[in-house]
């Protein structure tokens, strides 16, 4: 029989066994973070050591984590190792602020390769695949923790970085490439450089699987690229902070994400009460590190929400599974009283057959009222200068989204093709408001 997991000991272990390694494994984090300046302070303000913790429940005891922690404490006040132990540093682009700096040493990389293989091997990669790996390389995780973990799975690698679309599809071609890794909003422009090629991914390529992740997106967006591809599309969770990639993966079902709890601990809180919230309904997810040397981080308050799905999968793997995120909490926006998250609007978007792959939120102030200003880019066949067929889509789409968000959009269709789009992640929101 072929083997069916990555580590059938660890991906299989029972509950019991599983907490235990986690118990052992906190234990080990809180004494290797002792060593950074960081949790050295707040483990003598707290008086916490490894002796405070005897269950996992006792997880609660310690503090949690945030990023303005790690922002103020840039760059080494995390670092747990020695400056000559670190081999690598991952860190965000900082445009936004002092950027958050990741430093890892061997272990950590041999650790985190080791469960991007074990996560593309649940979604069903092989030793024979031919992956090409779709996104920027350098400071972003979503280049090198593929690498490593396609290298480590022993498929073959093509580290085709982003962008360039012709030459995208021409490695496909050349190389036979079976499975991509790409951002999902990149791949509905793939598609459309494909077919202005005259070529259809689903003929002209022997695509057999895709990971998709690192940004935002619905069931439906999903099940669009699916279908542009004509092959499955696995979610794929990760943050730099906890590595990157592989921190939570869909196996071959599809059911949710499965979180590695042997390297993980997973705690969903209630975002204002910081209270845990009962198993399936939604927070924010906390995590905890538990296989890293150079740089534990424990609670850290990752502000993106979402939930335990509350049931076992089908695949026999025992670690739990996280819903697709719903957005993250500072993604939230309010308007006329009303909290709305993108997504809710990307929901409604992508249930309509008519509409593009692409749309833009804009927050205006027009009249001295707040206004959610929603682009619509429609299909490419749908947008024809028929007063009638607009204005009925117009009209379908502004209901929808004041039925999802209870504040009435002003809806713009726009032309196939008009809205720009960004190399790296998608960027959908954009406020104008006149604060006062
Ligand atoms: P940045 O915080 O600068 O975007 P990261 O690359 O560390 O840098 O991004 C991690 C974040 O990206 C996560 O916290 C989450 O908000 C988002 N993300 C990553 N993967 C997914 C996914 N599969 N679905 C939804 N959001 C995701
Ligand atoms: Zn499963």
């Amino acid at each position: 029989m072929s083997k069916v997991y990555w580590e059938k000991n660890i991906e299989t272990l029972n509950r019991k066994e599983l907490q235990k390694l986690q118990v052992e494994r906190l234990k080990t984090t809180i004494n290797q973070a002792a060593n950074s300046d960081f949790y050295k302070k707040q483990f003598a303000e707290n008086k916490i050591t490894a002796e405070s913790i005897n269950s996992i429940e006792d997880i609660q005891k310690l503090p949690f984590t945030t990023k303005q922690d790690l922002r103020d404490n840039f760059p080494y006040g995390f670092r747990s190792v020695q400056q000559k132990e670190c081999i690598r540093l991952h860190s965000s682009s900082g445009t936004t602020g002092t950027p958050t700096v990741i430093f890892h040493n061997q272990h950590d990389i041999a650790s985190w390769a080791n469960l991007t293989a074990r996560s593309l091997f649940s979604a069903g990669v092989r030793e024979e695949d031919v992956f090409q790996n779709i996104c920027g390389y350098g400071l972003f995780t979503g280049g090198l923790g593929f690498q490593y973990g396609i290298e480590r799975l022993g498929a073959l690698s093509i580290p085709a970085g982003a962008g360039n679309s012709i030459r995208q599809i021409k490695l496909m071609q050349d190389y036979g490439t079976t499975a991509i890794h790409a951002i999902p909003s990149y791949l509905g422009h793939l598609h459309e450089v494909f077919e202005s090629e005259g070529l259809d991914p689903k003929k002209d390529t022997k695509l057999r699987l895709m990971v998709i992740g690192a940004e935002p997106h619905t069931e439906d967006t999903r099940r669009r690229i699916e279908e542009l591809y004509g092959v499955k599309a696995f979610n794929s969770f990760g943050l730099s902070e906890m590595n990157g990639p592989g921190v939570a993966f869909e196996c071959e079902y599809q059911n949710g994400l499965h979180i590695w709890e042997d390297s993980y601990i997973v705690e969903i809180v209630d975002p204002k009460t910081l209270q845990p919230v009962a198993d399936g309904e939604i927070g924010e997810l906390v995590m905890t590190t538990l296989d890293r040397q150079a740089m534990p981080i424990i609670r850290y308050r990752t502000r993106d929400l979402t939930r335990i799905i509350p049931r076992d999968c089908s695949c026999g793997r025992t670690h739990r599974m996280l819903d697709r995120i719903t957005g993250r909490s500072d993604d939230m926006f309010i308007i006329k009283g009303c909290n709305v998250f993108p997504m809710q609007i990307e929901g409604v978007l992508m249930k309509i057959p008519e509409v593009g792959n692409e749309y833009r939120i804009n927050l205006e102030t027009i009249n001295k009222n707040d206004e959610v200003l929603v682009e619509v880019e429609l299909q490419r066949e749908e947008f024809r200068d028929e007063y009638d067929v607009l204005s009925k889509i117009t009209k379908k789409i502004t209901h929808d989204i004041r039925d999802e968000i209870l504040v009435k959009p002003i809806v713009k269709l726009v032309e196939h093709g008009t809205i720009p789009k960004s190399e790296g992640k998608a960027v959908r929101l954009f406020d104008h408001r006149i604060k006062n």
